[in-house]
């Protein structure tokens, strides 16, 4: 295993439209799995592209 990219085992991927979330899956990146429901590129829960897509969306209330 690679150290790169450790941010543990387990989590979710989340998607950046319609926020549904799945089982990360080890060794497949969330950005290379699409969105059951939609298509879109998944993001891993709680990663920096995920925070910022949160901090995005506070700040549109
Ligand atoms: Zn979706």
């Amino acid at each position: 295993m690679e150290p790169r990219h450790d941010m543990g085992t387990g989590g979710n991927c989340i998607c950046p439209k319609c926020e549904t979330l799945m089982e990360h899956r080890r060794g497949i990146p969330c950005q290379d799995e699409k969105c059951p429901k939609c298509g879109a590129k998944m993001l891993r829960e709680g990663s920096y592209h995920h925070e910022l897509l949160m901090a995005k969306r506070a700040k549109k209330k």
